[in-house]
């Protein structure tokens, strides 16, 4: 047996590795290109990892070597190189990185793709697949390295991809870094072209910030764009960098490039997507900003340069007042990284702010895409008030759907008098417009924010009030506040009066009804809301509307039964002639059988009815009814 077989030693691929890779191979064609994106981006962050080190003093191997990525090609024997001067890795390092999926790119995309369903070569340009994309290419991988650890020995990890890699510890000479020796399929010797090669680095890694060479030309402008004055930037220079940096293929909505002197130096050159990809929301962790010292990539996606509502941003950040030295996990607690923070914060909001402003259009479309993201920004007390400038909602005084408000819209065209914000919820704008909540509010012509999705009613809840003006759920406004407004429109204007005596008997009425329905109601009463339909149901307690308690039934929070009043409206032709049946008959089934059928399609309306059996037998009995007096009449 020889030295080199006594040391090899087979290992199986982790089972989600497996995965990856039966997906990779067997299900991608279009995209294969981008594996050299991924090798080349793994050299560059082993080559910021080794920098890292030797800023914080660390000894390092081979300390002359440059930092540098070096890409070569055999095209006869099918063999491409990918070679950097990087961080290397030791044997356990080689095992636990390469073998098992590592934490940022190759999960991710793994979640992703299993959720979007077929189109895999569509959404794998937009992720880090990461190392193991090499095998849509390879046969063979052959893996070299040396860490950059004094006393460190050589290994070499060999695999076909297919089920198990192996490794043995390499007794050759061996300098500082990684070599990625790939043995090229029959149906990919394109990629040991030069023209083809050249190609792939300009389209994909031409802002990687140390050189990268292909057969010793250098291919790579390295160059910190965001670090230059805007003048000298093109926009096509900008809208490269921004596909560089995100794997995106559209050009961004926004670019919002500022230099910054005082009183902390930075330069920021941040991105809002066009679109925001439904990714996001099972893929959290994948959103930050790079964070460089002084052209030193010290963090990939760093979580707390900005808060986590405005996480669409994409970019990098760098600047001259922090250590070079300045480890990942103090970052937090380093007064000068807080102010960046705040300021790279600041300055997002305020560029919205003005494109609110100057804009509004455009500010539309935005919100479209990342409102839903940016409305759960109501705990950044601190910017409290930016954030409240910039929610838009749809709302009663708008034209159509698509129309957006802003609270100071809203405010300033309040009534005389009027201290509230009114809302409502419901699942469409035409749902809402029927709906018997609002009469009262067109009657008065007072305006009423459309909330369509049930989360903006919670961050109302939890933001209480703009400027003086509290928000109202309408089905929690108090009517003697409407009431002091005059309305504007009456759809009932010329009702007669109910007589001295009919009013007693409404009240009767109304008691009896109030029997009928027992505690499913804590009180049946006359409605001044009303102002078309029969009834309606509002809430007895102030503040949570049946949406909010909705919503608190979905995340299990005890709300307690819901305390509802029945409202009956005097002025409805169906009850006045409730009012005549009650007079002469007051135990008459019909008005048990009419008020449980109003009961019920107020809780239809709400969203409350558990069961609607009941309701439709009893309107299938009443159709037939008056079908047969309707036959009669014929
Ligand atoms: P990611 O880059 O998202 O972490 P990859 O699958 O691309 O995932 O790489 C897995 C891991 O393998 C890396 O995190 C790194 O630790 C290691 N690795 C890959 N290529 C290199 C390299 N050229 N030099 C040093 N380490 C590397
Ligand atoms: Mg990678």
């Amino acid at each position: 047996m020889s030295e080199e077989q006594k040391t090899t030693e087979k290992f199986q691929f982790k089972a989600e590795v497996k995965k990856l890779l039966d997906i990779l191979v067997h299900s991608l064609y279009t995209s294969r290109e981008i594996f050299l994106r991924e090798l080349i981006s793994n050299a560059s962050d082993a080559l910021d990892k080794l920098r890292f080190e030797s800023n914080k003093g660390e000894k390092i191997n081979d300390a002359e070597l440059p930092y540098e990525i070096k890409i070569e090609y055999d095209s006869k024997e099918k063999i491409l190189r990918v070679k950097d001067t990087g961080i290397g890795m030791n044997k356990w390092e080689v095992i636990s990185n390469l073998g098992t999926i590592a934490k940022s790119g190759s999960e991710e995309f793994l979640k992703n793709i299993q959720g979007a369903q077929g189109d895999a070569n569509n959404i794998i340009g937009r992720f880090g697949v990461g190392f193991y994309s090499v095998f849509m290419v390879a046969k063979e991988v052959v893996v070299r390295s040396k860490s950059y650890k004094e006393g460190a020995v050589a290994v070499e990890w060999k695999s076909d991809g297919l089920g198990d890699y192996e490794i043995r510890e390499v007794t050759e000479e061996l300098k500082r870094g990684t070599e990625i020796e790939i043995h090229l399929k029959d149906d990919s010797t394109e990629f040991a072209e030069k023209y083809r090669l050249e190609g792939i680095v300009k389209k994909h890694s031409n802002f990687i910030n140390y050189p990268i060479y292909i057969d010793s030309e250098r291919m790579n402008t390295v160059q910190a764009i965001w670090r230059e004055p805007k003048s000298n930037i093109k926009h096509e220079q900008y809208v490269e960098f921004y596909k560089f940096l995100t794997y995106e293929t559209d050009e961004p909505m926004d670019i919002i490039h500022r230099s910054i002197d005082a009183p902390i130096q930075f330069n920021a050159l941040l991105f809002i997507p066009a679109k925001t990809y439904d990714y996001f929301w099972y893929n959290k962790e994948n959103y930050g900003l790079d964070l460089y010292v002084r052209r030193v990539m010290i963090q990939h996606k760093n979580k707390d340069l900005l808060p986590e509502y405005l996480s669409f941003v994409k970019g990098v950040v760098d600047s001259e007042d922090l250590p070079l030295n300045i480890s990942r996990e103090t970052l937090q607690d380093n007064s000068i990284f807080m102010k960046i923070a705040q300021s790279v914060t600041n300055q997002v909001l305020n560029y919205l702010i003005d494109k609110a402003k100057n804009e509004p259009e455009k500010y539309a479309a935005f919100w479209k895409e990342h409102g839903k993201i940016f409305k759960m920004g109501y705990m950044d007390f601190v910017n409290m008030d930016k954030y409240m400038e910039l929610l838009r909602f749809n709302s009663s005084k708008l034209n159509s759907k698509d129309d957006l408000t802003s609270l100071a819209d809203y405010a300033s065209r309040l009534k005389e008098g009027q201290k509230e914000i009114y809302y409502i919820t419901g699942a469409s704008r035409e749902a809402l417009e029927t709906d018997p909540h609002l009469e009262i509010f067109k009657a008065k012509d007072v305006e009423v924010l459309y909330f369509f999705e049930p989360v903006d009613e919670f961050i109302f809840t939890s933001l209480r009030k703009y400027k003086d003006y509290e928000f109202k759920s309408v089905d929690a406004a108090d009517f003697k506040t409407l009431d002091k407004f005059k309305d504007v429109e009456t759809k009932e204007e010329n009702k007669e009066k109910l007589s001295k005596d009919d009013e007693k008997h409404f009240d009767s009425l109304l008691a009896k009804m109030k029997t009928v329905l027992g505690d499913r109601v804590v009180e049946v009463r006359e409605s001044k809301r009303l102002k078309g339909s029969p009834s309606c149901l509002v809430s007895a307690d102030e503040g949570f509307s049946s949406q909010m308690h909705k919503i608190l039934k979905m995340t299990n929070q005890e709300t307690g039964p819901q305390k509802k009043v029945f409202e009956v409206n005097k002025d409805n032709n169906l009850i006045r002639n409730l009012i005549e049946i009650f007079k002469k008959s007051p135990d008459d089934e019909y008005i048990k059988n009419t008020t449980e059928q109003l009961y019920e399609g107020a809780l239809l309306l709400e969203g409350l009815l558990e069961d609607p059996h009941n309701l439709v037998n009893r309107m299938n009995k009443i159709l037939e009814e008056t079908s047969a007096l309707y036959k009669n009449s014929k």
